[in-house]
């Protein structure tokens, strides 16, 4: 609410429009929950059915509720589920882990949590995380996907089997039981939400966290995702014995996102697109700091590799990111093979390195119309209207001939995608695309050329082409996934298409350090009485479950999981 005397040049009617649902004489509440994307979200859900009086706020404006989870195209990681069995696939919970721990590689000290959250979240989504889900609603695409495949040995990254389960209804079908339950929550009473108020600081009285402090933003009518304004009209100060840190990670912010760049990881490109809105923008990590929680591992992050271009932009630098099948040659920007076992769709942080040292921010995709048509999936809610809209009839038409129509869409007006009829023109276009770096057009037509006898070699020695054959024994790429493999230069099978591929920004691996009921923990681990974290603001819980690596499906899921696990504890108080 407007602080009295308050010296904002907007009237009381226009501050007050919009941004403050306090319902007058409630109790006061039990919890504020700064933050309404899922994991805040499915902490009120959980308070709410506890019956408990809670205050939700978010900075931006009510259209954009449900954070990055409304964009995402809803993959949630599942092991051993009917929809994996059905078609063949056999999965465990010993799979799964040591899939699991050769993919996050925990090297640290600060991981003894970040391990224990591993532990705790693979157990969920073996055992109630699909009933849970049902529970609410949720349902799943009966076509298991194949994400981060390996191509290591056992022990090392990657999904030994297809775990990637599509929402019907993508990532606003993910949110949507939660959204209900909180508008639920305000028609009882039970919840004070309010948009457009930001968090600046935590108050702290005697080292316990009591409140939240601060500004209240001008009302906006910006649409889903895009930037709104920061004009403060005034300032707020709300209390309570429980706060609940759900603010995301870091992935809008560029500026973090670079200072946080590891070595290892090798030169932040100095052009990348950002795969999250504006509102991802890290701040919620400094207000927890400064409150003396410790936030680990803000070094992991899971940025794309296969970024391109929105041609139209709902954020600044707005990519989309291909979740690609197979077969595509991946070219570095000077026209170099990627070596093994960097095939698309197989391990996005091995391919981040090896991109970033290239000292080129970008790379290549050289690909035919076969192969577009079957492979290439664009991830976001907005770009699949078939699962998104649930509709069978349009899923249909992506069975049938040609690629996808948001696919086709990019193909035509994406600034990123050159088409051409012969390898020659192809490579020019290329060429022309990206003139500052010089690429080896021998090289490339070498490589093609080189591969393409390769197709015709039944024993073959190119790991790529082998594994294209060995995905098509799972009857889900078979299916929907994995094209028939046939020569790039097979004028049946074209036109050639090349592709531009950006670093595109999306999640935070690290943040803020919690035990498992998602208490924020200080320097000296003990828990800082009334704070708690989840979601991506705590790495999705513990301050990094996933080490460096993911699996894919599991940033949704490990909201779910902290969002549960923080609102069940703050409930039980
Ligand atoms: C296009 C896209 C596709 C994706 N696809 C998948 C997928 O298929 N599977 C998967 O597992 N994951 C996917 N993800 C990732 C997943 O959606 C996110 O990691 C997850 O939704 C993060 O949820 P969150 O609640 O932690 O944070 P957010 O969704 O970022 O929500 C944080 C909220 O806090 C608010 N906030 C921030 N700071 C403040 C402040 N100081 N004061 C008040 N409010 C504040 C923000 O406005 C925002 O509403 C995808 C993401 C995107 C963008």
């Amino acid at each position: 609410m407007p602080t009295a005397g308050s010296t904002s040049k907007y009237p009381e009617k226009i501050r007050n429009e919009g941004v403050s649902r306090m319902v007058e004489g409630h109790a006061p509440a039990d919890a504020i929950v700064v933050g309404a994307g899922l994991a805040g979200l499915v902490a009120a859900a959980e308070l709410i059915d506890a019956g408990k009086h809670i205050i939700v706020i978010d900075q931006e404006p009510e259209a954009s509720l449900g954070g990055q989870a409304w964009w995402s195209f809803g993959g949630i990681f599942l092991i051993d589920s009917p929809e994996q069995r059905r078609f063949g696939v056999r999965d465990s919970l010993e799979l799964a882990r040591q899939d699991w721990f050769g993919t996050a590689r925990f090297d640290r000290e600060e991981d003894a949590w970040p391990r224990r959250w591993a532990e705790a979240y693979l157990e969920f989504a073996a055992t109630e995380k699909r009933a849970w889900l049902r529970e609410r609603g949720v349902k799943f695409f009966p076509v298991v996907g194949w994400a981060e495949r390996g191509g290591y040995t056992a022990t090392g990254p990657g999904n030994s089997v297809p775990r990637f389960h599509i929402t019907w209804g993508t990532g606003p079908g993910v949110v949507a039981p939660f959204e209900a339950k909180l508008r639920e929550g305000v028609a009882k009473g039970l919840v004070d939400l309010r948009f457009r108020h930001r968090m600046d600081e935590l108050v702290v009285d005697n080292g316990a966290v009591v409140g939240v402090r601060g500004a209240v933003l001008a009302p906006d009518a910006a649409e889903r995702g895009a930037a709104s304004n920061r004009d403060v009209i005034d300032s707020f100060e709300l209390r309570s014995p429980a706060v609940i840190v759900t603010t995301g990670g870091i992935g809008g912010n560029h500026e973090l996102v670079r200072a946080s760049w590891p070595k290892r990881m090798g030169v932040a490109p100095a052009d990348m697109l950002s795969g999250v809105p504006a509102s991802v923008d890290g701040r919620g990590l400094g207000i927890a700091e400064k409150a003396g929680a410790r936030t680990i591992n803000g070094d992991r992050m899971w940025h794309y590799v296969e970024g391109i271009t929105n041609y139209a932009p709902v954020w600044a630098k707005h990519g989309i990111r291909i979740l690609p099948g197979p077969s595509s040659v991946w070219l570095d920007a000077t026209g170099v093979r990627l070596p093994v076992p960097l095939f698309p769709g197989f391990d996005t942080l091995g391919t981040l390195e090896h991109i970033a040292a290239t000292g080129h921010g970008y790379s290549w995709f050289v690909l035919t119309q076969k192969i577009i048509e079957k492979e290439f999936a664009l991830s976001g809610s907005e770009q699949n209207p078939d699962f998104t809209g649930k509709s069978i009839r349009l899923l249909l038409k992506r069975l049938g001939r040609g690629a996808p129509g948001p696919v086709e869409a990019f193909k035509e007006k994406g600034e990123d995608f050159i088409v051409a009829a012969t390898l020659d023109e192809l490579i020019a276009g290329m060429q022309a695309h990206s003139p500052d770096v010089e690429l080896d057009t021998a090289s490339v037509r070498y490589e093609i050329e080189a591969r393409d006898r390769e197709i015709a070699n039944d024993f073959t020695k190119d790991l790529q082409v082998a594994a294209l054959r060995q995905a098509r024994t799972y009857l889900g790429d078979k299916l929907i996934r994995v094209a028939k493999p046939h020569r790039i230069l097979d004028p049946k099978a074209g036109p050639l298409i090349a592709v531009k591929l950006h670093i595109l920004t999306r999640k935070s691996l690290g943040g803020i350090e919690t035990d498992l009921e998602g208490r924020a923990l200080g320097a000296s681990g003990e828990p800082i009485p009334g704070l708690y974290a989840a979601g991506e603001a705590s790495g999705f819980g513990g301050g990094g479950m996933h080490g460096y690596r993911a699996l894919e499906g599991t940033f949704l899921g490990g909201c779910l999981f902290s969002g549960r696990s923080a609102g069940r504890a703050v409930a039980a108080l």
